[in-house]
């Protein structure tokens, strides 16, 4: 939730609960909220086909 550049997600009210996706259409898909998530494989990012060629994840440039 805080490294998302379009503040796409709110916290959730139920305690323990993920966020709440507000705007899945504003995704930058910049892959911030994946490399920070605290649970490895919580977030699946699925780009655009488009987009796909370009993203990696911080893991794969190590
Ligand atoms: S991939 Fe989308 S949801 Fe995740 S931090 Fe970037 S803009 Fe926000």
């Amino acid at each position: 939730m805080e490294v998302c550049q379009v503040d796409l997600f709110i916290p959730n009210p139920n305690k323990g609960a993920p966020p709440i996706v507000l705007y899945p259409g504003e995704c930058w898909y910049c892959g911030c909220c994946v490399d920070e998530c605290p649970i490895p494989g919580a977030i699946q990012l699925n780009p655009p086909l488009m987009n796909r060629v370009h993203w990696k994840s911080k893991n794969e440039l190590e």
